[in-house]
């Protein structure tokens, strides 16, 4: 196998997330669950997800993000755009935050 450069490295693993949530297109993947799929680390999840989800709306679709949520009072990270997981509950302060998961969108 050759090796490739970066750039086609950079594309070769957003094709791999897109396989990835391909597979999961209900209840979606967390950041988590994509780094273990692609093995890359979750903070490199994230950035290439900014970029999967520029290359699917040029394509006419989405990437949507099944907000997070506070596993102590509930609370729905609804308004948060970013595809990192919140550090603590804006509500109560708790950390035991379940993470955003990601999907496909049309
Ligand atoms: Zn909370």
């Amino acid at each position: 196998m050759s090796q490739p450069g970066p750039q086609a490295r950079g594309s070769t693993v957003r094709a791999a997330l897109e396989a990835a949530l391909a597979e999961a297109p209900e209840a979606g993947l967390t950041a988590r669950e994509l780094s273990a799929a692609v093995g890359i680390s979750e903070k490199d999840v994230a950035e290439h997800l900014v970029h999967l989800d520029k290359s699917l709306k040029a394509l006419g679709g989405r990437l949507q993000v099944v907000p997070a949520e506070c596993l102590a009072c509930g609370f729905v990270f609804r308004d948060r755009t970013r595809f990192t997981r919140p550090g603590a509950c804006p509500k109560c302060r708790a950390t035991r935050i379940d993470p955003p998961a990601f999907r496909l969108g049309h």
